[in-house]
Parts: C-alpha cells; structure tokens; sequence
C-alpha cells in the first residue's frame, strides 16, 4: 500500500525502481514557476525532477509519488525530505519574492507535515538550514547556493527563488498550522500551578490554573455591580445638582468628565485595597 496523504488527489506516477526515502527528518516547500493546476512529473525517462505532492492556489493537493520513496526534487536531501511543488512563482524577481502562498497551500502544507509528524514522527518545528542534523518543516532556499551557508547543497542552481521571500517566511505558519495552532491553552491543565508577580507591589502568587479563572471571573463580575452601582450614583448626584441650581440659573450643560473618571477609578481602587487579603482589611 503507498503512502498517501489523506484528502489529497492520488494521482500515481511511474518513477521506475526507486530508492525508498529515509524517513523521519522533514518536508520541503518548493515552488514551481508555473499557473498549472495539476503539474505532473513528465516521462521518466526524459525528466530531470520530480515531486511527491503539487499545491495548487485552490482545491485539494495532489500526490504523484508514494511518500514512503524517495523524491527527486532536493538534490542532495533526496534520500531524507520529502517535497512538495506549488502553484505560483511567476513574474520579476520582485513579484516573486512578494507572493505568499495561499491559505489553500498553506493549509495542505501543513496536512502533509502534520501526516509526517503522525506517520513517521518528523517534529513540528522550522529547519534552521540545510544541515543533515536539521528536521521539520523548510523550503528549497535553505540548500541553495548563494542563500545557504552551511549544510547540504539542495539546488544546482546558485540564487534561485525557490521560493521567494514571502513563502519563505510563512514557513512558520506552515508549521502552526499543523500544530492545530496550539496554543498555551491547549497545553496546561487546570491543576497545573501559574504565577504571576504584581507589578505595583512586585509580589508573586501562585495558584491552579482553575482557581486562576475562578478568581478573575469573580472580579470581574465584582468591578462591574460596582461600576453599576458608582454609575447610580453619579446619575443620583446628577439628578440632585440640577434640582439644586436655583430657578432662573444656568444649569450646568457640561460635566468634567475626567474628574468623574478619576473619582470613579480612586473608588475601584480603595475597594480593591479594602478586598485584598495581601494588603488591606478583608472584611
Ligand atoms: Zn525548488
């Protein structure tokens, strides 16, 4: 049975007795210089590359080679990466260099690097180079000449944009995406400890990430009966200075906003003092 990314197009090509691709270190983005939406390796016997996967700008990817064999598109990272070409690449140097890829490419990029992770436990992480040592996700760029600085030479042909610039830093996101964007949320648990350090008082508490979310739930709902019953208060007293202004006066068409804010703010905060076990009186 091949190795076939799940979801893609299988769409198989003869690449004769080849040799099987060692697996566990990375994948690699290319880009193919083309407007193709299916850019199939041409006859073996006449073709000088190929790839395991093309990326159109829309629709599904589409798989032409068994990912457990190798591919012939990474010079001398052949026998370790595997590799996908993708729609795009055309124009200037500087249009090339400008154009990401798109969040359908992005997208399947990162379901291919996540199948690897799963099936044969490449690590979620961006090459830093070339180097043998070197496993995750990179582009062609970090092995050709005139780019690179050390590690194995991926490209005969010394500056290619391969890709251009904007691509080449989306390689990050590319590796987010197939974390399923994790986040700090998705790896703590509630009973892990969290601290954090006050910054007026420079004091650091520790709780659970639950009592956490309860204690900022509970003064949360508590700042806001206390901005509603302040608010009650400035209407009362609004109410009050204008009964209060003698018949045939002015009434005040204008109140000092920031004095009220101010007051309102030195309010919140006597009651916090007044609440806070650390440093005021808690009942
Ligand atoms: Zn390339």
């Amino acid at each position: 049975m091949p190795n076939i990314v799940p979801g893609v197009v299988w769409q198989p090509v003869d690449v004769g007795n080849r040799a099987r691709r060692i697996k566990g270190r990375g994948l690699c983005g290319h880009v193919a210089v083309s407007s193709s939406k299916n850019l199939a390796p041409g006859p073996l016997a006449t073709r000088a590359s190929d790839w395991h996967f093309y990326l159109p700008k829309s629709g599904p990817a589409i798989q032409y080679i068994d990912l457990d064999l190798q591919c012939w598109a990474t010079g001398a990272g052949n026998s370790t990466m595997a590799a996908f070409e993708s729609e795009g690449g055309l124009g200037t140097e500087a249009q090339v260099n400008a154009e990401p890829w798109t969040d359908n490419q992005l997208n399947w990029a990162a379901r291919i690097l996540r199948h690897m992770h799963d099936t044969e436990g490449v690590p979620l992480r961006v090459m830093a180079s070339s180097e043998s040592s070197e496993r995750g996700f990179g582009t062609h760029r970090l092995g050709v000449p005139g780019y690179m600085t050390t590690g194995e030479v991926w490209s005969s042909v010394r500056g290619k944009s391969c890709p251009g610039t904007a691509k080449h830093d989306q390689r990050f996101e590319i590796v987010r995406r197939a974390a399923g964007g994790a986040s700090l949320e998705d790896d703590v648990n509630l009973s892990d400890p969290l601290s954090w350090t006050r910054p007026d008082t420079g004091k650091t508490v520790t709780f659970s990430v639950a009592d956490w979310i309860a204690y900022t739930n509970y003064y949360t709902g508590q700042a806001v009966s206390q901005i509603a019953d302040l608010t009650a208060k400035v209407d009362a007293l609004t109410a009050k200075l204008g009964s209060a202004t003698p018949a045939g006066s002015k009434l005040p068409t204008e109140f000092d906003l920031s004095s009220i804010a101010r007051a309102v703010a030195d309010e919140l905060d006597r009651r916090d003092r007044d609440n806070d076990p650390d440093t005021g009186r808690s009942s």
